[in-house]
């Protein structure tokens, strides 16, 4: 029988539990999965350090307690993208910047073993190591190799970053102060489904939008037009709604026209096409592609009103500047509100960042789809794994 748990990090090894680490070899699974650029005509670069830079206090624990640390990530898709273009050179030189005593590896996803959780791999991964200490809360929800292998074979721990973003996000729903808002956008209603349903249940007011909002549009008996639908979810959106009063949808959206190209580089593409604002029925052949200007008033006033807000997901096709209005919208006032506030992630952290808002922020996350599996789930396989650890608390040795 497994242990009832109050926290997911109980029963998780910290830091201290690896004992005495003086002259140690220590393997730091890190999440240096970071955006690198061609820099023509000198080598590329790494053009945001976020994900460095959060590892650092970890890396520089172990470094001053004589550790020998390596480091080990993995960067981009290299099956689909090409070993060069994943190569970590770039990020070996501004981690040799910011950690020169911290020697990192190549690429894990080199190896087919690193996704397929080949049992080989990992024994050729920890070979030579006397300790593992994971901090890549950004891939803490997959099962891969690196994430949940060592564990099995060397006395482990969660880094400090990982276990902070764990104690943050397991407090935000565990106590929140209410009001509770969370906001969620993006494209995939799908994948979003469990943590939608997780976040009805825990916040006093949920916002939705994004691409998503249109399968709910739908489960409304709404018209669409072009916008992006999940055809196979619209059943599960409008049960969702219907148990779920809490949950408000936009009450305006803005539109492109039939045919209209959008995309990060589409204002320089064709002749410019033409936008309006409608209600929640589009006309046909037009395309929601962000919240409309009342709507996102109304999310900014709520979000005022919290005094707890998590917020993943664009609120639109935010590459394309004429759709990104939704989503500064809420950054903003995310940022302004008051109370205690969290970004969990990906496209979310990034337009943060790049507004200049982060520091107004409570918490960014350095993983959205982890804080996300985590909100839907309760547990990460990488916590899963760090709990069996051998030199875990309340594990026996094993004989
Ligand atoms: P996700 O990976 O599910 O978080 O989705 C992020 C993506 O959703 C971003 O690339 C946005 O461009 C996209 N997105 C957000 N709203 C819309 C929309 N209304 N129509 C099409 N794409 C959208």
């Amino acid at each position: 029988m497994t242990a009832r748990r109050s926290s997911p990090l109980d029963g998780v090894p910290l830091l201290a539990d690896l004992g005495p680490i003086d002259g140690a070899s220590v393997l730091v699974r890190v999440d240096f999965n970071v955006p690198v650029e061609a820099n023509e005509p000198g080598p590329c670069e790494v053009v945001d350090d976020f994900r460095i830079r959060m590892a650092l206090p970890t890396l520089e624990w172990l470094v001053t307690r004589g550790a020998r640390v390596t480091a080990a990530s993995h960067l981009g898709r290299p099956a689909k993208d090409g070993r060069e273009r994943c190569s970590m050179e770039p990020v070996r030189r501004s981690l040799a910047a910011l950690a020169p005593k911290v020697v990192l590896l190549e690429n894990l996803r080199f190896d087919p073993g690193e996704e397929a959780n080949d049992p080989a791999f990992v024994d050729r991964l920890v070979d030579g190591f006397d300790a593992y200490v994971n901090e890549a809360f950004g891939v803490a929800h997959r099962a891969h190799a690196s994430i949940v292998g060592p564990p099995r074979r060397l006395p482990s721990a969660a880094g400090i970053r990982l276990a902070e973003e764990v104690e943050v996000l397991g407090r935000l729903l565990d106590e929140p102060e209410r009001p509770f808002v969370a906001v969620v956008g993006g494209a995939k209603v799908h994948d979003k489904l469990g943590v939608l349903h997780s976040l009805a249940d825990k916040a006093d007011v949920l916002l939705i939008g994004g691409a998503m909002a249109f399968t709910f549009f739908a489960a409304l008996g709404r018209d669409v037009g072009a916008s992006l639908l999940d055809e196979g979810q619209i059943e599960s959106c409008r049960l969702l709604l219907q148990g779920h009063p809490n949950i408000v949808l936009p009450t305006d959206v803005l539109a492109l026209e039939p045919g209209g190209v959008f995309g990060s580089h589409a204002p320089g593409v064709g002749p410019r096409s033409d936008t309006k604002v409608v209600g929640q029925e589009l006309p046909y052949g037009w395309k929601g592609l962000d919240i409309g200007p009342d709507t996102a008033e109304a999310f900014a006033a709520t979000i005022a009103g919290a005094r707890t807000v998590f917020w993943n997901g664009p609120l639109g096709a935010n590459e394309d500047e004429r759709f990104a209005s939704g989503t500064r919208r809420v950054a903003e006032a995310v940022a302004d509100c008051p109370g205690y506030t969290m970004v969990g992630g990906g496209d979310s952290a990034m337009v943060v960042d790049t507004l200049g808002l982060a520091d107004r922020i409570d918490f960014v996350s350095t993983g959205g789809g982890a804080s996300l599996a985590l909100i839907e789930h309760g547990d990460l396989p990488a916590l899963a794994a760090l709990r069996a650890a051998p030199n875990a608390p309340g594990v026996k040795p094993r004989r």
